[in-house]
């Protein structure tokens, strides 16, 4: 499906998700992507099911709640011009049922991150890992997610996504064999290593909105960047 018509379909579902009455009329023609649930593969309408997620932090806060997924509550705050930590949260280890350790330390995000993180965990990675590296992920490597900058830290132009926690970036696995994994190390070649990262990357643009890697730019040479709303790139 072309990037258009996949932001159609997402924009169709998220306006289906949102609105009871449309919803009954999506469900009559056939089109109700029902609720979002860890235990449901990853399909068309999940990206926009956490999109409609996100948007509300309480509602998202009682998905997390119910789907056993561990996180605590941040102190909302506002920081310069276009900074902003509105309703999130800190994820913990315990993702509904899979643990992951986060390194160096627990990530605060906006809540539909979180939600995000908790069904990549459980759909994407973990499935990878055990199809191609035949081990389980136990930890994820990360530089950080709320951060105060523009894209690429210019002093003009588009606020990154970071600088509302609305996305992760992602350096590396840690697997529960010992091995560990890195974007910077791993991702030239056609090794198992390289193999699962570009798994990783092309199936992470399912749930997330953006997925830069280091096919993107230098930028992104050594993390993928996983963002939930914002332009729709997968690269
Ligand atoms: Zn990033």
């Amino acid at each position: 499906m072309g990037g258009r018509t996949r932001r159609g379909a997402a924009i169709l579902l998220a306006a289906v998700t949102a609105c009871a009455p449309l919803n009954q009329l999506g469900g009559r023609l056939g089109l109700d992507p029902g609720p979002l649930r860890l235990a449901d593969p990853v399909d068309s309408s999940t990206r926009a099911k956490l999109l409609v997620l996100d948007r509300d932090p309480a509602v998202c806060r009682a998905w997390l709640k119910g789907e056993g997924v561990a996180v605590s509550s941040v102190a909302d705050r506002t920081e310069g011009e276009f900074c902003s930590l509105q309703g999130a949260v800190r994820l913990g280890a315990d993702l509904g049922g899979a643990r992951l350790r986060f390194s160096p330390a627990a990530p605060v995000t906006r809540c539909g991150v979180a939600a995000a993180l908790a069904v990549w965990r459980r759909r994407v990675v973990d499935p990878a890992a055990q199809e191609i590296l035949r081990a389980g992920v136990s930890g994820v490597d990360h530089f950080g997610s709320y951060a105060c900058r523009r894209v690429n830290n210019a002093a003009a132009g588009r606020v990154s996504g970071h600088a509302r926690a609305a996305a992760l970036d992602v350096a590396g696995f840690r697997l529960s064999d010992g091995r560990r994994i890195t974007v910077v190390g791993d991702w030239a070649g056609n090794d198992a290593e390289a193999r699962f990262l570009r798994r990783v990357r092309d199936e992470s643009c399912r749930v997330f909105s953006q997925v830069l890697s280091p096919d993107y730019n230098a930028v992104h040479h050594d993390h993928l960047h996983l963002e939930l709303g914002g332009y729709g790139l997968c690269r």
